[in-house]
């Protein structure tokens, strides 16, 4: 088959052609539901679920913090998020080298939300899709208008609520609620921030939809270096549906020798970028399985098996074995997993607060006074826990005749603060014949973890 040369959301003359899909029932649309409804409460409540003390998730940016799940990152644990972010970015080529754009289709806020909210109170205010083209077309009328108004103005509630809650991940549900109780006035900047955002999300959902995923956004762009011809992808059985055409109620001898696909076009009605998937594989399919459930219920009304539409490679389309394992997979797997693993090791051997020790800045390193000689250190501790927490700081190594003198021996800290505390070692010259080295010993009296550092004493 050739494969048309405009999108499907454009008509002939280059004009925008909104889509109104149709809809679905199968067994993938109700797996697609679940997942929204996991993903939707994960998206949404993320920033207000208090866990140990601070919202589930928060990028503190102002103050250069992250909380997760109950533990609290900091700017020096940037290197923890790169690792992150590079095991997310190899599972996302390994899923899309694998499977297609399941992520598009499956997981992506822009198609979370607009399938998941914003499709479903359209399809409520507006009906069906021949309700919705049927009213597209017609001239204003009272009932168009109270329609389109009731459903832009959930829109414009929805938005707002979705801008707000990016805003609660930045700043705090608590800090959120006190800009709204003290008023825009007062709090311009974050004011501006959630109102652009609410009409960008206004924009997108209500206009740009399938746009944003076909045009816009730069992981829909590399599909086609992501996939290879191995890569198993929603597709349409072309030698068994074609040549297509409709029932002819005709004696066997005389009916024309056509293949399953009937060309009711359920497969294009559903589609949400409005692609016709038995042109082949197309960069905009978001691998959404909407157009294997809809095939499969036509082939249940006439009577033919399931999976005309199926997922296949383009090897398999072509009667080639498609192998699983390819070096490919294997090298984004690899590389996912060694992320995976660092980050995991990190976090497990990761302690929840930071301490050193360093000789005290703009003075001598050692001050010999007579028979003793003396060494200024510095001790800086920071609490990364959730919460308040006790340090206390102590040395060992030290000869039983030095004198330790601990600016703040006991040091309590908030969350995500620090301290610098002056530290004064003797030791007399009689006891450096051998090289001393001072360990300091800094516990964390909530948790009883300790970290030691050790320095070594100057002078002789
Ligand atoms: S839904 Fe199935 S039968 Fe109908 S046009 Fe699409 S491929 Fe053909
Ligand atoms: S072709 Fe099928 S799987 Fe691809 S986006 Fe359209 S409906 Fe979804």
């Amino acid at each position: 088959m050739t494969a048309p040369n405009i999108l499907g959301s454009m008509k002939q003359d280059g004009s925008r052609l909104m889509i109104h899909t149709a809809d679905v029932k199968g067994v993938w649309n109700r797996w697609r539901r679940t997942v929204f409804a996991v993903l939707l409460g994960v998206y949404v409540a993320g920033p207000f679920i208090p866990v140990g003390g601070h919202p589930m998730i928060q990028l503190d940016v102002q103050h250069r913090r992250f909380f997760l799940f109950g533990s609290t990152f900091n700017a020096q644990d940037f290197w923890l998020v790169l690792l992150l972010a590079l095991s997310v970015a190899f599972a996302l080529l390994l899923g899309t080298a694998w499977r297609g754009r399941v992520w598009c289709g499956w997981a992506c806020p822009q198609t979370v939300f607009l399938e998941g909210l914003y499709r479903p109170v359209e399809r409520f205010f507006e009906g069906p899709r021949e309700a919705r083209i049927r009213l597209e077309n017609q001239p204003m009328s009272v009932s168009k208008f109270a329609r389109r108004a009731a459903k832009y103005a959930t829109f414009l509630v929805l938005s707002a609520a979705i801008a707000h809650t990016a805003t609660a991940l930045f700043v705090s549900p608590r800090e959120l609620w006190l800009m709204i109780n003290e008023g825009p006035r007062l709090h311009t900047e974050a004011f501006g921030l959630t109102l652009g955002f609410t009409a960008v999300l206004m924009f997108n959902f209500t206009w740009f939809r399938e746009q944003f995923c076909v045009v816009l956004c730069p992981y829909g762009r590399l599909q086609s270096v992501l996939h290879d011809r191995d890569s198993v992808t929603v597709a349409y059985l072309e030698a068994r549906g074609e040549p297509r055409g409709k029932i002819v109620k005709a004696p066997a001898a005389e009916a024309p020798k056509l293949g399953d696909c009937i060309d009711c076009k359920r497969c294009i009605a559903v589609c949400p970028t409005g692609i016709d998937i038995r042109n082949g594989l197309q960069m905009e399919c978001l691998a959404c399985t909407q157009c294997v459930d809809a095939c499969d219920e036509m082939m249940d009304k006439v009577k033919r098996p399931r999976g005309l539409i199926t997922f296949a490679s383009q090897h398999q389309l072509v009667g080639q074995p498609s192998p699983v394992v390819r070096p490919r997979l294997l090298v984004y797997a690899s590389l996912m997993t060694l992320c995976l693993v660092g980050l995991g090791v990190s976090l497990a051997t990761r302690t929840p607060f930071e301490a050193n020790i360093f000789r005290a800045r703009g003075g001598m390193p050692y001050v010999v006074d007579g028979d003793v000689v003396r060494n200024p250190f510095e001790v800086h501790v920071f609490n990364k826990n959730p919460g308040p927490a006790r340090f206390t700081l102590a040395f060992k190594g030290a000869p039983e005749d030095a004198q330790i003198i601990i600016g703040t021996p006991t040091l309590d800290l908030a969350s995500l603060t620090d301290a610098h505390v002056p530290v004064s070692v003797s030791i007399p010259r009689k006891s450096l014949w051998k090289p001393v080295d001072l360990v300091l010993v800094v516990t964390d009296e909530s948790s009883g973890t300790t970290r030691e550092k050790t320095i070594r004493f100057l002078g002789k």
